[in-house]
């Protein structure tokens, strides 16, 4: 995709940036070395942040949906019962260094947390939220972006689009207008791009061959698949330990508990995983997703099918973390290719 190139963002000047940020009260996210993995955290200076990465290994999402948070608070007393709910004001938070195909997920996890209910804990926070994508100059054998059609060019989700310059700068491109007006505001840091400017080399995962969405969501559209014996021998080695939900920038599924005594507490709303055997167990003991294949073709489906028929967006962006942190090493890419046969 050609883009217009509008600035040139100094790595020196990063520091000022985040400074500036700072300052107004905000906070900087980037991915950064922390116990030999690289995760999403806030910096405060840009020694911190780590550059040579392929993707954090958790999503960026935890800024938006955070694992944990008091919703409401209660007590109880003679008088009668009391809760009040938590009201959010969250800070400008820049995530730095997210991944165009992370990027992408935003209108995923948008359109669930604003359908049938406006979730303000959700769109407060995306309110003020700046993603600045730096592209791809390195792949690994996980990443398979391009079969779900994104790529390292792809600016859907971006405010603001890196590209990494062969000596070590950024070529910014302002994707939205919130984006622009970002780069207006912070114009000190953001000089004019020198025409000349050289740009390192973008790596583009290669597209597999045998996996063809439109077959997948023909196939899945029909419930007749729900028999299909792929499901229970593609997915046998799965043990439900969730990691691959956890760390996906689409999924989205949470419970709501109260925690704390009989008179006062906390109503908190906590990650939950479609992976998890308790998931769908209703009060009276019967659970519709009883073994584990059906949680895992549920997953799938969410991805493939219900994402795109109910949202128009992709429940798969391609990004390959929960390939790379599956326990047992179940890919998806492999489901979806047996499903496209
Ligand atoms: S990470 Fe792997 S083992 Fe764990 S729930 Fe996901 S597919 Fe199953
Ligand atoms: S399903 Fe896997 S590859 Fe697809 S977006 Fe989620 S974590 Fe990434």
């Amino acid at each position: 995709m050609a883009k217009t190139v509008e600035k040139l963002l100094k790595k020196e000047n990063l520091d000022k940036l985040i400074t500036s940020v700072k300052a107004d009260g905000g906070r900087w996210i980037a991915p950064v070395t922390d116990a030999r993995q690289v995760v999403f955290k806030a910096v405060t200076k840009h020694e911190d942040m780590a550059s040579d990465y392929i993707l954090a290994r958790n999503s960026y999402k935890e800024v938006l949906f955070p694992q944990t948070e008091v919703i409401a608070e209660y007590s109880v007393s003679r008088e009668g019962s009391e809760m009040h709910g938590v009201e959010l004001t969250p800070a400008e938070t820049v995530v730095f260094g997210a991944r165009p195909c992370e990027a992408a997920s935003l209108k995923s996890l948008r359109s669930v947390f604003t359908w049938d209910f406006i979730d303000e804990f959700y769109t407060k926070r995306e309110e003020k939220l700046i993603i600045i994508t730096v592209a791809c100059t390195k792949a690994d054998e996980a990443c398979f972006c391009t079969t779900v059609n994104i790529s390292p060019e792809s600016t859907e989700g971006s405010d603001i689009y890196l590209k990494e310059t062969v000596s070590g700068d950024y070529l910014a491109h302002g994707a939205t207008e919130k984006g622009k007006a970002f780069m207006a505001k912070h114009g000190n840091t953001f000089e004019n791009a020198p025409k000349d400017a050289q740009t390192k080399k973008l790596v583009m995962p290669e597209e597999i061959n045998g996996i063809d969405l439109d077959k997948i969501s023909e196939r899945l559209k029909k419930t007749g698949h729900y028999e299909d014996h792929v499901w229970a021998e593609l997915t046998r080695k799965c043990i439900g330990c969730g990691a691959c939900t956890y760390v996906c920038p689409t999924c989205h599924c949470f419970d709501i508990t109260d925690e704390g005594t009989a008179i006062e507490g906390e109503r908190r709303k906590n990650w939950d995983s479609c992976q998890f055997d308790a998931f769908t167990l209703h009060a009276s003991g019967h659970n519709p997703r009883d073994t584990q294949f059906k949680r895992w073709r549920n997953r799938f489906m969410c991805k493939m099918h219900i994402y795109p028929e109910k949202f128009n967006s992709t429940g798969c962006v391609g990004c390959g973390r929960c390939v790379r942190v599956c326990p047992v090493r179940l890919d998806i890419t492999e489901v979806m290719e047996a499903l496209s046969k």
